[in-house]
């Protein structure tokens, strides 16, 4: 499964070090979530600070 590059602040975790890489928090908000096949889910989330937007991709188990 492909992954981003490694985020500066990352601590190992994709959901706990999940960094806005524009300003550096790491406050978001999730805009939606969708669930696909196969324990899939995406979520959409916006940074309170700056506004950026960044999806994410988890696999349920
Ligand atoms: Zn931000």
């Amino acid at each position: 499964m492909p992954r981003p590059k490694q985020w500066p602040h990352s601590q190992g975790g994709e959901r706990v070090g999940l960094v806005c890489r524009a300003c550096g928090c790491q406050d978001f908000r999730v805009v939606y979530v969708k669930h696909r096949p196969g324990g899939i889910v995406i979520r959409r989330r916006e940074c309170r600070h700056c506004g950026r937007r960044v999806l994410t991709r988890e696999v349920q188990v």
